[in-house]
């Protein structure tokens, strides 16, 4: 099969239909924009178990995510579609790049969701870009922006109590959307949601279950990633 890309988590093939693709979740981990390196055993896996949990968790509030069907552990089938160059991050509670640009410190609760963009481009070191900058970079309308927003918004208020019931607060996340290649008009949620892409603190010790662990080399990234997949099974099956 043709590989059409090749991300650090992830790579994504060409299949018979062409309005679906082949995607893979590798065991590289990856931070500081590809700086640090290593790899993990399972961690494809788990990623691609709780990503598809989730999604599938989505989908049933009504939200349209480009899962198709799982092919084995680390492959699914998902809609073709063409990445808007944006990433989305909501958060609730400050930390990451948030606390180094902001006068917030780590941990502190934000009031109200804060929603900001940033430009996807390695190259640039994915800067964070405002609504006007995408329009006049043309990556996506001003309806289009404020469907991702809601979109992400809307994401958010699944994910958070979702994750609450587990015991992990969810701190902050990254999402990625897609126009559909056989209808562009037509906009929907790709990528992944993994502890690679969302800070998840457990609710009573405050402990970093996520990528974070692994970005400033907190040891057990893989357990703490297995014991989040452990926790969504759990309450998806309550
Ligand atoms: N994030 C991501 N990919 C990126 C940048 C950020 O998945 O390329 C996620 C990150 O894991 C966190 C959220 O987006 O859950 C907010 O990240 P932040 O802006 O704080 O940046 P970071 O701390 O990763 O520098």
């Amino acid at each position: 099969m043709k590989l059409l890309y090749e991300g650090k988590a992830k790579r994504l093939y060409e299949t018979e239909q062409p309005d679906e693709l082949l995607m893979e979740f590798k065991d590289d981990a990856t931070a500081f924009n590809g700086e640090k390196h290593a790899l993990f055993e399972n961690k494809g896996r788990m990623n691609q178990a709780l990503s598809l949990l989730l999604m599938q968790l989505l989908e049933k509030e009504g939200v349209a995510t480009h899962f198709v069907r799982t092919i084995d552990d680390i492959h699914m089938i998902v809609k073709n579609v063409e990445i808007i160059k944006v990433e989305v991050v909501v958060r609730n509670v400050a930390a990451g790049s948030l606390c180094k640009r902001t006068w917030f410190e780590e941990g502190a609760p934000l009031k109200t969701p804060i929603v900001e963009y940033f430009l996807k481009d390695d190259d640039l070191g994915d800067p964070m870009i405002s609504d006007d900058h995408i329009r006049e970079m043309e990556l996506a309308t001003p309806e289009e922006v404020a469907q991702l927003k809601a979109g992400a918004l809307r994401i958010n208020e699944i994910l958070k109590p979702f994750f609450l019931k587990t015991g992990l607060n969810l701190v902050d996340f990254k999402l990625e959307f897609g126009r559909l290649a056989s209808d562009p008009s037509t906009i929907i949620l790709a990528d992944e949601i993994t502890p690679d892409t969302c800070r998840l603190w457990d609710t009573t010790t405050g402990e970093k279950m996520d990528k974070d662990r692994f970005r400033r080399d907190l040891g057990n990234v893989m357990e703490s990633y297995a014991e989040v997949l452990k926790r969504a099974e759990d309450a998806v099956h309550s």
